[in-house]
């Protein structure tokens, strides 16, 4: 939702271990493991580096493809083979194999919008209307209490829940965005991570001209990264001028980079930017000449048909975000039209502080259920529908679906291993219905981002779960007593 904030850092606790892996082999898990230094077997058969061996893939390929009894060959930071287990063992060697039998193999979930480090708000306030909750607890909180250590240890305890539920991609937008970027590369997520900038002080740039210098550097110390994507984040028609949103689109046109930005989230917004700018928040960033491919725009609520048509011709992502939505009362996005229309639509959890959670299996559920009760058509918004706004359509929508969103040859390895035999998944008939409506983020056993193992059966590889949770409830001290002075 919203956010305000300040400096200094926290040292990053990095672990490594050695284990068995789930089908017995005994194997190196440094999870900066890339190339096989071992030899093929023999002629025929092709070393890779590890090996997803037996379980039901989900591939979300063109063709829905559901694979049985499948296997997913991994050589450094790409799916190199996808195919009947059988297949796939004849022909490949791997250092590692993970065994999934039983279990589903997934795309690993895009989460569309959050703003990771407010974690650490998490559950501050509750059940008040968006102003009282902004102006009484979340801004304050933020002015008091957000600086770089604060975004550093926030960002590694999101990124840890956002690991543990099976998120493999996320776009952010917060303050200190390159100290996400640095927290985000070191445990190995992939993100689209946009500095926000706005027309008032914020916690790191006291200036427009500052913040805009910081994210250019910020952008370009982060080209060509192979998992972090840095955007600029102009936070909302509503918080910045039109001359500071034209700006922002070209230095987005210079450095090639996303324009992360909130649209239409409030009735109220929409009434003052028609009331300002003579037009709808979408009409006023069309006529603006602000929006473009390279745009991802949170919430889009109050979105007429037309607008619907301009986000499409103009190929703008969009994140819809039900549960923050729904918390928040602010409304709810036109999803089954946008489906309808084609519409790069994804889904995101928003910050913590109006969720609770960074937990997409709760979105997709959400989404579903939600659409189906305002339409009042039990059809719309499918299982099948849902999980794809969780991964391929949440791809387009951040511009990354050449190389993550589905399983598919040449693509990144972002990818989760579910299980599917808990309690509450038991029978088990449809996969799409179970993964929307049954599945709970705890049932994530491994996770996989651009070839790396960063969950290993519920362990993770790349965080400090102890220390993060340590960090997190210093800080749980120091913001109550922030908001009593
Ligand atoms: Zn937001």
């Amino acid at each position: 939702m919203k956010f305000f904030s300040i400096r200094h850092t926290i040292s990053f606790c990095f672990c490594v271990g050695l284990t068995a892996n789930a089908i017995g082999q005994v194997s190196p898990l440094d999870p900066k493991y890339s190339v096989s230094t071992r030899k093929p077997l023999i002629g025929a058969i092709v070393a890779v580096d590890t090996i997803i061996l037996g379980g039901t893939i989900v591939t979300m390929d063109g063709d829905r493809r559901v694979i049985e009894n499948g296997a997913v060959a991994v050589k450094g930071d790409k799916i190199v083979a996808i195919g009947k287990r059988a297949d796939i063992s004849k022909q490949y060697h791997a250092v590692r194999s993970i065994n999934a039998t039983g279990r589903v193999i997934i795309p690993g979930l895009i989460n569309t919008h959050t703003h990771v480090p407010m974690v650490l708000f998490r559950g501050i306030s509750d059940d008040l209307d968006l102003q009282e909750w902004l102006t009484k607890y979340i801004f304050p909180a933020e002015a008091k209490n957000v600086d770089e250590a604060f975004v550093r240890a926030g960002t590694r305890l999101g990124l840890a829940e956002m690991i543990r539920g099976g998120t493999t991609t996320y776009c952010d937008m917060y303050y200190f965005e390159d100290a996400i970027a640095e927290e985000s590369k070191r445990a190995g997520v992939r993100g689209v991570l946009g500095e926000t900038v706005l027309d008032f002080p914020a916690p790191d740039n006291k200036t427009w001209d500052a913040a805009l210098a910081y994210s250019e550097r910020y952008i370009l110390k982060w080209k060509n990264d192979p998992l972090i994507v840095a955007a600029l984040a102009p936070h909302a028609p509503y918080t910045v001028s039109t001359e500071h949103l034209q700006a922002a689109r070209k230095l987005s046109d210079k450095l090639n980079s996303p324009l992360v930005i909130h649209v239409a989230e409030t009735k109220k917004e929409v009434d003052d930017i028609k009331a300002q700018k003579g037009a709808t928040p979408v009409k006023y960033l069309e006529n603006i000449g602000f929006l473009n491919e390279r745009v991802v725009a949170a919430h889009t609520i109050f979105v007429t048909d037309e607008e619907i048509d301009i986000l499409n011709n103009r190929d703008v992502g969009a994140g819809h975000c039900p549960q923050s939505n729904m918390k928040l009362a602010a409304g709810t996005a036109p999803v089954p039209k946008m489906l309808a229309k084609g519409l790069a639509v994804g889904l995101g959890t928003d910050g913590a502080a109006s969720n609770n959670d960074l937990n997409m299996w709760e979105e997709m559920d959400t989404a579903a259920k939600l659409h189906k009760l305002i339409s009042g058509d039990p059809k719309v918004a499918s299982a099948e529908q849902m999980f794809e706004m969780a991964t391929i359509r949440g791809a387009r929508a951040l511009d990354l679906d050449k190389i993550t969103g589905s399983i598919e040859l040449g693509k990144r390895a972002d990818i989760a291993i579910v299980d599917f035999d808990s309690l509450h998944q038991t029978p088990f008939y449809n996969v799409y219905s179970h993964l929307v409506y049954a599945t709970k983020a705890s049932d994530v056993r491994t996770v996989i981002i651009n070839g790396r193992v960063v969950m290993l059966d519920r362990r993770l590889l790349t965080l400090d779960e102890r220390a993060i949770k340590i960090d997190a409830n210093l800080y749980h001290k120091k913001i109550i007593q922030s908001l009593r002075n």
